[in-house]
């Protein structure tokens, strides 16, 4: 005599008690690793690295008007034995190399560290379209101390800035890196 079929038991999700399968959830967002790193997130890194060689840790990027990234660097006057080769100066020198040109109109300079005034004035000199930075620096910056190099009457091209982006990260590894090393 043929049993009778028991019915199916009700969908796991049914049952009382159950839980909801993570599946059915949204996805999880995927780790901040794999997202794309924005232009001050980047020269952190570039900074971090510079501290890892004994650099002082300072790091700039520059970035097109897409945004697409065309150089990064730290600092390496150490390396080089080279006072003038702050982080700005080499980014800026292999973003023209890379575009094949002496100035980078349109272009976003995006660093660590208020720039001294070598630097400001290179990134006048690169026609730089905006220079982005982090920590403020009173006593080598030259942005917004010192030589206040835009505010100049000599300076013929003065970028768009933009201080204190990321402000706490950039001066915590700079008052690290210079704690260790009393
Ligand atoms: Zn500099």
């Amino acid at each position: 005599m043929p049993r009778a079929a028991s019915p199916a038991p009700p969908p796991a999700h049914r049952r009382p008690g159950a839980r909801r399968r993570a599946g059915t959830l949204a996805p999880a967002p995927r780790p901040c690793e794999s997202l794309p790193m924005t232009p001050i997130d980047r020269a952190l890194r570039e900074a971090q690295a510079a501290a890892a060689r004994g650099e002082v840790p300072v790091g700039a990027v520059v970035t097109d008007e897409a945004g697409t990234l065309l150089a990064a660097a730290g600092n390496e006057v150490e390396a080089r034995c080279d006072p003038t080769a702050h982080a700005e100066i080499l980014a800026l020198r292999e973003a023209a190399r890379r575009l094949g040109s002496p100035r980078l109109p349109g272009c976003t300079l995006t660093v660590t560290l208020e720039p001294c005034p070598m630097c400001a004035q290179a990134a006048s000199f690169f026609r730089v379209k905006r220079i982005v930075f982090g920590a403020y620096d009173p006593k080598g910056g030259g942005v917004d101390h010192g030589a206040r190099i835009f505010a100049a009457p000599s300076c013929h091209h003065v970028p768009e800035v933009i201080g204190g982006v990321r402000e706490t990260d950039c001066a915590a590894l700079l008052r690290g890196f210079f704690e260790a090393r009393r």
